[in-house]
């Protein structure tokens, strides 16, 4: 399984076989280690791993030289700004304006793609939204949201993405835009 890459060229895969599945705990899992250089951002490492035993699927992304806590935000005004590189980790918040969050964590990929394909991302997940939600006044709702985010694409509205990672292994690579500290909560 090749982690998605949209935009940059992966070298051939490291592949390490027979180890230690953290779900069904068979030596049953697969490890696919892809290298990649991100311009300015410098060596990525994509990974992903495939379980033959239980059918788990993770993949992730890393920088060689990790950004500290960071927190980018990007404005999409026009068609040139679907362009842009974006690195997401599986730590990474993603919001699109207040359309929609993409939370991190379990069940989140990490991957290398455009600002369109992250929107579109957020569009197809809207769009298993839809399909799942039986509610007619819910759905509508969705409906208007999967709208939105179409527009953006057509380059008619504006869209406000945000990107939080606590472990600095996200990126928008844009000059236009901006990056600060992101705030860590102590536990
Ligand atoms: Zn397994």
């Amino acid at each position: 399984m090749k982690p998605q890459a949209e935009g940059v060229k992966l070298s051939e895969p490291t592949v390490l076989k027979n180890q230690k599945c953290p779900m069904c705990m068979k030596d049953t899992l697969t490890v696919y280690e892809y290298q990649t250089e991100v311009p300015h951002f410098g060596t990525a490492y994509l990974f992903s791993v495939e379980c033959s035993n239980c059918g788990f699927k993770l993949s992730d992304v890393e920088f060689e030289n990790s950004l500290n806590p960071v927190k980018w935000t990007f404005i999409v005004e026009n068609e040139d700004d679907l362009k842009p590189l974006v690195v997401k980790s599986s730590q990474a918040l993603v919001k699109l304006g207040n359309i929609m969050k993409m939370e991190p964590g379990i069940g989140s990929d990490g991957f290398i793609t455009t600002v369109e394909g992250l929107i579109l991302r957020g569009k197809e997940i809207l769009q298993q939204l839809y399909e799942s939600e039986e509610d007619k006044d819910e759905k509508k709702k969705i409906w208007d949201l999967i709208k939105k985010l179409n527009k953006v694409l057509w380059g008619n509205a504006k869209l406000k993405i945000v990107i939080e990672d606590p472990y600095g292994n996200s990126a928008i690579v844009s000059e236009k835009a901006k990056k600060e500290a992101l705030k860590v909560k102590k536990k």
